[in-house]
Order: C-alpha cells, then structure tokens, then sequence
C-alpha cells in the first residue's frame, strides 16, 4: 500500500477510502482483507531453527575436542572406540536439543497466552478480538488503559489523550481531535487526529477507523530496533551459571591432574587424553543453567494452564519468596458480579429482589410492595444510574451478560427490573461531555443538554465524597437545603449499609450552563450538586478465597487487602472471607484509610505496616507508599491492580499481578505476571508452584553434583592410590548419558513436597547451596566412593578387570538411580512423599535400566563396551551395595527432622 496523508483527509473521506463504513467490516470483508494484508503483527525476529538448536549441543568446548580426540583415535586404530563415542556424544546432543526446544517452545507459548486484545466493531456488533486480526477499514474503540492496536484515523473521541513516548519520545500525553489537520508531512506528534500502534491511551476514550496494520504501522517501521531485546536471565541462572563455571574449572583440574599421573604411569597418551576428556564431559555441570531455563519455562507453562500467566522467568523465583500479598478486593477476593439490594431515596430505603444480572426482580419497602415508576425519586435515581454509565447489559444465548464495569452494569439491571430501558433513555438524553471515572476522584460525570442554554450533569460516586460536593438534596418532591444533619443521617445509613458487606454509590446532578468542551472539569462541573439517593450492592466473597487466606497464613505469607472501595464494606468482606478472625476490631491498628495514610509520616508507616491488614479508600500513590514500607522491612511485596494509574506501583512491586478481565492493557504490560481468571486463589497457585519450581532445581542439583562429585571421586581417587582407572571412556560417557540425562529432566518436574506451604517463604538472598545441601552432597558422595572403590578393589583382585569395571559400572548407575529418589527431598522420608509418585522419573529409571541390563547381558554389546556379562550372584552384589546409598539418604534426613 502507498503511503497515505491519512490526517489531512476528513472522516467521510477517509471511510470512503477504505471501503468501509460505520457500522465496521462485515466478517467477508474482513476475511477477504486479512488475506490481502496478511496479520497484524511485526515480523517476528529470525527465530532460532531447530536444526540450528541441534548444532548448537555440538559447540561446547569440551565436546569438541572429545570429538576431535576421538577421530584422531579412530584413524590410529580405535575405530570401535570412536564410533561408540561418537553415538552416545550424539545421544547426548539429542537429549540437550529436546530439553532445549522444549523450552523454547514453552516461552512461545507464553508469548501467544498474553497477546494483546482488541475491540472491534463488525457487523455492526462491538466484539473483543485478537489485536493481530484486524485489518485496515476495521472500526476500532480504544478506552483509557488500553494500548492503541494498529494506526488509525479518528472518527469521535471524548477527552482522548495518548502517550506517544515510544514513537517521539515526548512524554506528555497527547490531546486527540477528529478534525483533519491540514498540512502535509507534518511529524507524526503534530497528527492529532491519528492514533498509532504501541502507545496508549491515558484519558477518555475513542473510535477510530484502522488505516494500516502489522509492519506498515509506524511502530512497525521502527520495529527492528526494539526486536533485540535479550530474554532475562533469573538471578538463579546467573548465579548458576557462575558456580557452573567455578565447578567445571575444579572437574577440568582433577581429570587433567588424573589423565597426566596417568601417562606418567605409562598408560598412552591419547586414551589417557580421551579418558580424562570424557571424565570431564560426565563431571562438569555444563548443561546447568539450560536446565534451570527449562525447569523455570516448564513450570510456568502450569503455571499458565492454572491461570497465572508469568511474563518473566525471573518473577518465579520471586514468587516462591513473596512474604506479603496485597490484593485488591473486587474480583479478586469477591466474584465481582454485582446486585443492587437496598435503595435509598426521599428518605425511604427500598429492598430489591433478585441475583445476578437476569433484570427480574421485585421493590419492596417496610415489606409493602413498592412501584418505582410511580415514585419520581427513584425514577430520577436510576435515570442517573443509566446515563452515568458506560456499562450495557444484554442475553446472549439465554444467558444475561454485562459488558463493562460490573458495578454499573448492576445499575442498568435495577433500573430493567423496574421496567426503564436504557438504550431509550440514552437515545432522548445523548451525552455530549463527561468527566471519567478515576480512583483519585472516585466518581463520574455525563453532560447532557436540557435546553439552547443549559445541560445537566449527573454524577455518581462514593458516598462520603460525593456528600461533601452536595448543596442540596431531592426529598418529597422539592430540591431543599442540604443540611449538616441530613448529611450525618445519610452518612451513618452508608455505614450501616457498608457493615452487611454492601457496595455504595450515591446520586446526584445539577444543571450547568452550556459550556466548551474544555471546561467540563471537576472543578467547573462537580460542587453545587443536588443529592438523590443511594444504592448499595452485593458483591459476594468467592468462596475458594476462604480457604486460599488459610492457606497463605499457614505458609508464612500475609494476605493485605489494598482497596478503593468503603472501609466497613472492606471490613465486612475480609470477616466473610475469614481474614478478620470473629470478635476482631476495627482498629487502626489493622485498617486504616487512604486520607488516614496520608496523616502518616513514612516512619510511623514503617512503625504499623507489620500489623495493617486492610488499606481501604486507597488511591494509586497510595499503594506506591505501602509497598516502600513495607519493602523497608524487607519483604517481598505481590500487589495486584487494574487501573491505568496502578502501573507505577506494579513496577514497583517485587511481583506486579495484573488483571487479565478487569485490567487494562497499561497495567498488563507493567505487570509480571497476569492473572487470567483474576482471582485471588490464583496467587496463592502460582507462589505455591513458584516454590515447587525452586524445590525443583534445587532437587536437579543435589542430584547431579551428588553423582559427579561422587564419580570424579571414585574415578580419580582409585588413580591416585595406584589403581588402573575403574572406568574406559567410553563407559564413563554411558554412566553420564544413563543418569545425567532423563532421571535429572524427571526431577525437574517431581511433584512438590507435602510440606511446601507450610514452610515460612524461603529468604531471596539465601544460596540454593544451603548448609543441608552441601552437607548432604558431601555425605552421599563419600558414601559412593566408600562402597564402589572397595568393591572395584575386590573384583580387581579376584575376578580380573573387566568384570571389575563391569561391576563397578553397573553398581554406579545403581547407586545414582536410587540417589535420583533421595534427591526428592532433602528432609522427607521417601517412604512419606511416595517412592513412585513421580510417574516420569519411574519412566526415566525404567528405561534406564533396561538400557544397562540389555548393554551388560548382550554379549555383542557387552564387548563392544569393553564389558563382561554378569552372574546372578553379581547382580545381587550390585544393586546391595548400590542401596545402601538409600539407607545412607534416609539415615541422613531423620537427622535432618531431628537436629535441624
Ligand atoms: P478494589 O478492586 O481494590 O476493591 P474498588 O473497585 O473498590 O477497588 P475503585 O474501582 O477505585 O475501587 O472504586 C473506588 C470507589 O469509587 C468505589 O467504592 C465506589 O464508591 C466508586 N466507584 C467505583 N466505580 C465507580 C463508577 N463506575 N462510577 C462512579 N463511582 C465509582
């Protein structure tokens, strides 16, 4: 498509232009463009091919010179040798390239589960779909929050402000008009009348017609230069990485120490080169931080399949050492399907019958039946009610479904109940100007025109604020003087209503002059209002939060409530939902309100920020100031938000949770991680399988240095002291291709242990290496080489090499095996978490074994490797030696439960 000065044409032009119209693309349109333009997405950056994953396994340095020993050796005679080096080096490539494509393919996954949204009108109908499916001529809306999909030229807005920092670097948002601006090759900043992909949007809302998609957008042209961004290492990695290196320097001392006393002692110089090779081939932890990388990708994906959607592998080890979880209340800690239940009008409050959003329901008052129609003060409360609202309630396949804020869809389904339609209210009384809703202000404004000179505005909020703008009040008929009396009345009939968990919203309106769209603010429009009435609305705790507090409080970790809603509704719903324990107060001690947080000093936050168990009436900034505090004493802080204005304190957040319904697309992208269904149960999910991932690598690790400390001490031990070495390389690669390889993957993904949130949160700053682990490293090794060195010895003397070295062999991999299962828990009985709970590593150990009886039995495979087959007798030998490793390991961990 040429370029087009899409900003300089008018709205019919442009619509024109397109081939569209207002009522949006019919689905043939849509489908016959898609073909035409493609998707809308930037060109993903050169993905790395699974052929080139495969090579990269061969590019370690230690493989590569095991591969050039080895067709040295081939061509000097030891054809055999090198072949089967050569295939098990293969094996071993195989095994690294599906563990690595795995997790490449697991991030992808990720990628595609948090791919951004848009809305669409097509077919005359407002649908939410993926961002990548629109197409120019698509009519799209966008709301504050949400990030703009796709260029596009503006067709209506109200107040619409965008950040266009990513494209033009400036940082102020950007006011937005219809109008065309008629000057060509203007610099896109000075475009008001055209929204672009990738900025978002900070006020009021719009709709736009797309001009151009995917790479054509002017993000896309500058895509290239953002595409490099690196994936994150985890903390753990890097470290990892580190002490990989520092271990892999030490093995790579010892082999060249064990191959050189070799040489020395006659034994030729190339084997030795190869054998010491292949020793540190098994021995140095190459594959470590690739396997943490899995490990960490793998358990985010269920993590995801859960509903936790983790945006950065560096959040899960976080999430396994979150101490304090701050959660916003609606939705998260309550279904967010509101009712309204009680009225309040003229003095009278009015009960409603009815759940959910069917608009069936009955009004009584003192138990009489009550006709809203005939009673122009409720007339007047849900004309407000409809106006004031962006909400829309509607049946789809038999089912009533609100699209927008729950608690104004709530207002639209009383008023229904009543029998008053809210597209023909909307259609007599258009808006024409409104001061959005904002949680500073906790209210919202609609203008609409009364006559040539005067509008009205009507404005709905939380009660205690709005009471205060309020002059006047509507009662028997009459506008009267609001007076400090009537506002102490109405005030405590709020409390009462708040303490049965009730949600409020109070109702006024006043009459304005018409004025500029510029001068419709707080200031101009919001004070002088006349009071109508009240309405409270049930929004019932989710019951699976009840026992998801419990759970948080038996693992060490505090549930906060952060809300912006009333403090008694807040109070109220944490008793329901079991955070305040029955007789508990409502102290200062354990809520406070924003305006009261405001009286504090940071200091006397610090002082309380320990106890507080409710923050009600919160702004944003509120929530910055709560989680500093609450980092001063060094926790680790999850804060969830929906909000545009949430996203500073996201960041700030150790974990940021995002919204996946509710938030916005400003809030998702600050956060780490999404919480698809928004639930709080889903927190407590994911910092249990935070931990579990942790557990898991730490598992990973006492197995795998166990095993080769354990080897490179026999194996350089039995050298030193004289003996000839116990293991040919060839068999040493077997043992680390048998054992490194599937059991270590299997622990990777063992079930976590019965004990996992009942333990405090593990401290950030504390090693994996911890003094439990060295020591039972240590312990398990020096158990191996006490048990195999003898046992070579005897075998040595009595029954000749080969047998030795096919007993040894064989009694190695016995003993890792089972330390694979006593690496399941570095406390617990395996007999307590299952010895064959983990259905992987069972497959791994079988397939393990069988491998090595085939190996040992078949006599063409047995010479090949240098090897004997083995007696009954000589079976029952190995696997009890190797056992013992087992009784060691239990033996161990009941000291473990005792002492530490
Ligand atoms: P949380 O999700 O943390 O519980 P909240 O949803 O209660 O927070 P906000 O959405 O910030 O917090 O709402 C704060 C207050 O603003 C509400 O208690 C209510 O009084 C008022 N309010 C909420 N939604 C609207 C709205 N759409 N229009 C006018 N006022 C509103």
């Amino acid at each position: 498509m040429t370029e087009k000065e899409w900003h300089i044409m008018n709205v019919e032009e442009v619509i024109k232009e397109l081939q569209t119209s207002l009522d949006g693309l019919t689905t043939e349109q849509f489908k016959y463009r898609q073909g035409q333009y493609g998707l809308n997405k930037l060109k993903e950056y050169k993905k790395t091919s699974p052929l080139k994953i495969f090579f990269k396994q061969f590019t370690d340095f230690l493989i590569i010179i095991l591969l050039i020993a080895t067709i040295v050796s081939a061509f000097i005679g030891e054809f055999i040798d090198a072949i089967v080096i050569l295939t098990i080096v293969l094996a071993c490539a195989l095994l690294g390239f599906f563990q690595e494509y795995r997790s490449e393919k697991a991030v992808e996954a990720l990628k595609k589960l948090s791919a951004p949204k848009a809305t669409v009108i097509r077919n005359s109908e407002e649908q939410e779909i993926p961002a990548e499916e629109l197409v120019p001529g698509d009519l799209i809306i966008v709301r504050v929050g949400d990030k703009v999909p796709a260029d596009a030229r503006l067709i209506e807005e109200m107040n619409l402000e965008t950040d266009e920092a990513v494209l033009t670097g400036e940082s102020v948002p950007v006011k937005k008009e219809v109008s065309p601006v008629l000057e060509k090759g203007i610099p896109i900043a000075d475009r008001k009348c055209m929204i672009y992909a990738g900025t978002t949007v900070t006020h009021g809302h719009g709709k736009a017609v797309v001009t151009e998609t995917g790479m054509e957008t002017e993000f896309g042209k500058i895509a290239k230069m953002i595409q490099s961004i690196e994936t994150e290492k985890t903390p753990l990695e890097i470290r990892l990485e580190h002490i990989g290196k520092w271990l892999g320097f030490a093995c790579l001392v010892v082999c060249a120490l064990a191959s050189v006393s070799g040489i020395l002692r006659g034994y030729d110089y190339l084997d030795m080169f190869i054998w010491g090779i292949s020793l540190a081939v098994a021995a140095v932890p190459e594959a470590l931080p690739a396997v943490v990388t899995g490990a960490l990708s793998i358990g985010v994906q269920r993590m995801a399949k859960n509903n936790a959607i983790v945006k950065r592998l560096p959040a899960v080890e976080t999430l396994g050492c979150t101490s304090v979880i701050c959660s916003d209340k609606t939705g998260t800690l309550t279904k967010n399907e509101m009712t309204v239940k009680k009225i309040y009008v003229n003095r009278k409050t009015i009960s409603v019958t009815g759940t959910g959003y069917e608009p069936k329901g009955k009004f009584f008052h003192k138990g009489k039946r009550w006709d809203p129609e005939k009673d122009p003060h409720i007339s007047l409360l849900f004309k407000i009610g409809l106006l004031c609202n962006d909400a829309s309630l509607r049946q789809e396949n038999g089912i009533w479904k609100v699209h927008g804020d729950p608690t104004e869809g709530a207002l639209v389904v009383v008023a229904a109940k009543a029998g008053f339609d809210q597209e023909s209210i909307k259609e007599k009384h258009p808006r024409v100007g409104e001061i959005s809703f904002d949680m500073i202000r906790k209210r919202m404004t609609t203008i609409h025109p009364k006559s040539e000179k005067k509008q009205i505005a009507y404005v709905k909020g939380a009660p205690e604020l709005m009471l205060n703008l309020c002059t006047k009040i509507y009662e028997r008929g009459r506008i009267r003087k609001m007076t400090p009396k009537k506002k102490e009345e109405i005030l405590e009939l709020t409390k009462r209503m708040a303490s049965k968990a009730l949600r409020i919203l109070a109702f006024a309106y006043r009459e304005i002059p018409v004025m500029d769209k510029e001068e419709y603010t707080p200031e101009n429009v919001e004070n002088n209002l006349i009071f109508v009435g009240l309405m409270g609305m049930i929004d019932p705790p989710r019951k699976e939060a009840i026992s998801a507090i419990r759970s948080c409080t038996r693992a060490g970790i505090r549930p906060v409530i952060v809300t912006g809603d009333h403090a008694i509704t807040a109070f109220a719903i944490a008793k329901e939902i079991k955070l305040i324990k029955p007789g508990e107060k409502m102290t200062k001690d354990i809520l406070i309100t924003g305006p009261e947080l405001d009286e504090l000093s940071d200091e006397d936050l610090e002082r309380v920020v320990d106890k507080i168990k409710i923050y009600a009436r919160v702004n944003p900034h509120h929530k910055l100031r709560i989680i500093e505090a609450l980092k001063k004493k060094g926790v680790i802080v999850a804060m969830t938000g929906d909000g545009i204005n949430d996203a500073p304190a996201l960041r700030k957040a150790d974990i940021g949770i995002s919204m996946g319904i509710t938030g916005t697309d400003v809030t998702k992208e600050a956060s780490d991680m999404i919480l698809a269904d928004d639930n709080f149960v889903t927190i407590v999910k994911a910092v249990k399988e935070g931990r579990a991932i942790y557990d898991n690598i730490k598992k990973y690790l006492l197995y795998l240095l166990q095993c080769n400390i354990g080897e490179i001490l026999v194996l350089a031990l039995s050298f030193f002291i004289g003996l000839p070495p116990p293991l040919i390389a060839i068999q040493i690669l077997w043992v680390n291709l048998a054992t490194d390889g599937l059991p270590a993957l299997a622990l990777g993904i063992d079930p976590p242990e019965p004990d996992l949130m009942k333990q405090p949160p593990r401290k950030p700053k504390q090693s994996v290496f911890t003094k439990r682990i060295i020591a039972m490293i240590v312990v398990l090794a020096l158990t191996m080489a006490m048990i195999l060195l003898p046992e070579f010895y005897w075998y040595l003397k009595h029954e000749g090499l080969d047998k030795a070295r096919t007993m040894l062999f064989v009694t190695m991999i016995l003993f890792e095996i089972f330390n694979a299962f006593n690496s399941r828990s570095d406390k617990h009985s395996l007999f307590k978490i299952g010895v064959f709970s983990n259905r992987w590593l069972n497959l791994a150990v079988l397939s393990s074994l069988l491998l090595m009886i085939i190996l040992i039995q078949v006599p063409a495979l047995n010479s090949l490797f240098h090897m004997t087959s083995l007696n009954f007798s000589d079976w029952v030998v190995a696997v009890l030696a190797s056992s013992i490793t087992l009784g060691v390991g239990e033996g161990w961990k009941w000291m473990v439960r005792k002492k530490w």
